[in-house]
């Protein structure tokens, strides 16, 4: 199989019904990028920062991250690579950073609200990120944004920095794209603005679907009790491939689900266009979707429904494997 899949590597992604997915890869330390050569992963959809920080035992300094981030981007020989601030509290705890003792660390303080409290790391990681990227584009995301404030809030916290950087003379990324992942269903019915805003949106799957089911990803009681394929979640989903088609929005999918071929062949069926996963499945997900017609699937996912069915999983694979080789 590895070598079937390391023949698929410089074609596209192209379903028989013609429709291109791209498809990228997930990261988070330097040892991952060769990685994007031997997927043939068309750039990094989640870079995830918090690694760097988890594996120090004091927080790390701007111009260390700035070189960092610059031998990534390096790396990626200008394939595009979305870093994702910080991503702490909830599973990952930082030695140097005083974390509350929290009843529910998954809902708590974490992530960009950690940034949002405490600005001055936000702001260095920005600093840092702006610095690597001098002359070059900038791709920033931030982690677990849950209503349009937040996310206006640390926008103009790389906006100021930028603004910043250009005063002192210092040079700037030659674009700059900002993002939003989207691992919160409050943010499906943000308002219009939210989606116009947004430079892209990448749908976190793994905590996205924690939320929407109620079940810990964390805790092996229930973490497998709901399916990713249960159709009142792809009709969630749904809705973002809708809000986001409605203002033009480019959405990606970045959760482990994206890395499952048959997650990956409903993700795609119901309007997903870019998948980014760890490199490992590139080749199982591009093998996959070469050889199915998304008309078909669609069918599959609409009877199913109309049945009445919880999941779309078994129609979905009965379909499959009637499908070519
Ligand atoms: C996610 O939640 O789906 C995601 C990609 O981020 P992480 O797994 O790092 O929380
Ligand atoms: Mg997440």
């Amino acid at each position: 199989a590895q070598k079937r899949y390391a023949s698929l590597r410089s074609l596209p992604t192209t379903t028989l019904c013609g429709t291109t997915i791209s498809l990228h890869m997930n990261a988070g330390l330097m040892a991952d990028l060769p990685s994007l050569e031997s997927s043939g992963a068309e750039g990094v959809g989640l870079f995830r920062t918090e690694l760097q920080f988890l594996i120090r035992s004091k927080m790390p300094q701007r111009a260390e991250l700035a070189r960092l981030y610059a031998r990534v981007m390096d790396a990626a020989h200008g394939k595009r690579v979305a870093f994702r601030t910080l991503d702490i509290g909830s599973d990952k705890v930082l030695p140097y950073i005083k974390a509350p003792e929290e009843p529910n660390p998954a809902m708590g303080w974490r992530a960009l609200r950690v940034g949002l409290d405490k600005p001055g790391v936000l702001r260095m990681q920005v600093q840092a990120l702006i610095r690597a990227a001098a002359g070059r584009p900038l791709t920033v995301m931030f982690p677990l944004v849950t209503e349009l404030a937040e996310f206006q809030t640390a926008r103009a916290h790389v906006m100021r920095e930028i603004h910043r950087e250009k005063s002192l003379g210092h040079p700037v990324p030659d674009r700059i794209e900002i993002g939003a992942m989207l691992e919160t269903p409050s943010l499906v019915y943000a308002p219009r603005a939210f989606f116009e805003l947004t430079d892209f949106i990448s749908v976190g799957g793994n905590d996205l679907k924690q939320f929407f089911f109620a079940a810990d990803r964390e805790n092996e009681l229930v973490r497998r009790r709901y399916d990713t394929l249960n159709l009142s979640f792809l009709s969630f989903l749904e809705q973002i491939v809708a809000r986001c088609a409605e203002t033009g929005t480019h959405l990606s999918f970045c959760g482990e689900d994206a890395g499952r071929p048959v997650e990956a062949l409903a993700l795609v069926a119901i309007g997903f266009r870019t998948l980014s996963m760890r490199p490992a499945s590139v080749g199982p997900v591009k093998a996959l979707l070469r050889r199915v017609n998304l008309e078909g699937a669609r069918a599959v996912i609409e009877r199913a429904r109309i049945e009445g069915a919880e999941t779309v999983r078994p129609a979905l694979m009965d379909w499959l494997a009637t499908q070519g080789p």
